[in-house]
């Protein structure tokens, strides 16, 4: 199953600290991790294996949509920051309509990614 990680800047930390609380399922080997190419980086360091795509403001967000649209990724965590401007707003936004079009779970903060999480034992 492939889940996409997306962390805007000021989110970044809690992502890596969700990833880690989490570590014994996200690292199963029927997860595949995908990401922008920061938020990527930051789950590598933490011991993660991510594939990476581009960085979200110069097309990551639209990479991972696709990947949506084709079916490929099945769940999407996607902490944004509700404080912050985005230049690739147009970009989030075609992620979560995406995320809706094709029914797939998207997490936009990490009380609603803990409850996806513990989906996945079931
Ligand atoms: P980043 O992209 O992981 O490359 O920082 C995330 C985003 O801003 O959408």
């Amino acid at each position: 199953m492939e889940i996409a990680i997306i962390a805007h800047d000021g989110k970044k930390a809690e992502m890596v600290q969700f990833l880690l609380e989490h570590k014994p399922i996200l690292i199963g080997k029927n997860i595949q991790l995908v990401s922008t190419g920061t938020t990527g980086k930051k789950a590598e360091k933490a011991g993660f294996n991510v594939t990476r795509f581009l960085s979200g403001p110069i097309g990551g967000d639209a990479q991972i949509a696709a990947r949506v649209a084709e079916g490929k990724t099945k769940m999407v965590f996607f902490f944004r920051d509700p404080l912050a401007k985005h230049p690739h707003e147009p970009d989030i936004s075609m992620l979560m309509r995406l995320c809706d079009v094709h029914n797939v779970p998207l997490a936009t903060n990490p009380a609603t990614a803990e409850l996806l999480v513990k989906s996945l034992f079931v």
